[in-house]
């Protein structure tokens, strides 16, 4: 059985300060709305258009920090979705950081993590401080994968895995499921040997699949992502110890608690860790630290995010466990418009570390304007 440390006991939480240090005086929530570039289609359904929520929270001297709630518009990659997100900020969680208590809220983590990180970014941009800095994640620039989502047929895989490699990618990662997974993974591989490959299920497999998933061993991949339902961190385990691919935990990775007792049951190969889906930096760099510790390789996953999302991931993708190429991508790969400047892509496939005080980048006031169709301020009374 692995080594881990307890959890929380790696360093001081980035937040250690609150509430003393932030003290906010007006919370605006914005509910925006706007197409996304390319339908994503995954093993839990297709989603069309980007919903999130942008959270900007201001002290007495209207210094702003800001952050986001990518929750999708339908509970299907975790419980949390955009309309219950929404209405937790805008009930629960603004009014509980207004009136300077800790809130009771359970659950809730990417509307939890977003108004944490728009504390944080208050917090940092009144220290003239980066968010990469305050967590000591040193790169400038990391390595991003591609995610493709299920396609209709083998020819449209390649071809756009083609344009992908054309444009300097060295690493794609292909979403799979039963019946989508062999063939479109044997395609890219025979077509590109030295291609950085990885697979993401979804969790739509179980452990009866177990012959199925032991013949992806010889595409030669990365990783395989989340074969198993969340909750299953014993199947996880068992099925790693069982397979010769890497076993990536998403899904399953709810908590710095959840990834400590994943990591001691079995030989996991790697976690995905989600910002947005843990609820925010603090647990993330946890995540990361418990990851590192326990000699396991990690990466930082994306939920579709803006550019205000993507800013704070990336700093959290600069830590220096995460070996693996980051699921984060440029913003036209989601979006035509972002609603910050553009994230882009560099030479080889790589994307800056933001390094302006706090997450970096801020909305660009016409462009949240258009993409706004519901916004609610809340002050301290
Ligand atoms: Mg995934």
């Amino acid at each position: 059985m692995a080594a881990v440390p307890r959890t929380g006991a790696l360093r001081p939480r980035v937040t250690r300060h609150w509430p003393a240090a932030v003290r906010p005086e007006r919370i605006d929530l914005y509910r925006v709305v706007l197409p996304l570039a390319r339908p994503l289609a995954s093993a839990r359904g297709v989603e069309a258009e980007r919903r999130s929520i942008l959270v900007r929270v201001a002290d007495s001297a209207g210094l702003a920090g800001w952050g986001e709630c990518p929750a999708l518009t339908r509970p299907t990659y975790t419980g949390e979705w955009h309309r219950g997100a929404w209405q937790v900020l805008t009930e629960e969680l603004a009014p509980d950081a207004l009136a300077d208590r800790p809130s009771p809220v359970r659950g809730h983590p990417m509307a939890t993590g977003a108004l944490a990180t728009a504390r944080l970014d208050l917090d940092l941009r009144g220290a003239g401080r980066s968010l990469a800095a305050a967590i000591d994640a040193r790169r400038t620039t990391v390595d991003t994968t591609a995610v493709l989502g299920l396609a209709s047929s083998i020819d449209q895989v390649v071809d756009r895995v083609a344009a992908l490699v054309g444009a300097g990618q060295r690493s794609v990662k292909l979403k799979i499921e039963r019946g989508w997974d062999l063939e479109p993974l044997r395609a890219v591989r025979s077509t590109w040997p030295d291609l950085g490959l990885a697979a993401d299920a979804n969790g739509s497999y179980t452990l009866d699949d177990l012959n199925r998933l032991r013949a992806l061993a010889d595409v030669g991949l990365l990783y395989l992502e989340q074969p198993l339902p969340p909750d299953d961190l014993l199947g996880h385990a068992r099925l790693a110890g069982r397979i010769a691919v890497p076993v990536a935990l998403d899904e399953s990775a709810t908590s710095p608690g959840a990834v400590a007792a994943a990591l001691a049951l079995g030989p996991i190969g790697a976690v995905n860790i989600k910002p947005a889906r843990l609820g925010g930096v603090d647990p993330s760099v946890e995540v990361h630290d418990l990851v590192v510790a326990a000699g396991v390789a990690a990466f930082v996953g994306g939920m579709l995010e803006l550019g205000i999302g993507r800013a704070a991931a990336l700093a959290v993708a600069a830590l220096p466990g995460c070996t693996l190429p980051t699921d984060l991508g440029p913003s036209d790969r989601y979006v035509a418009d972002d609603v910050t400047a553009p994230f882009v892509l560099g030479p080889g496939a790589v994307l800056s570390v933001p390094d302006g005080p706090g997450i970096g980048v801020d909305p660009r006031p016409d462009r949240l304007a258009e993409i706004t169709v519901d916004h609610v301020v809340l002050t301290r009374s």
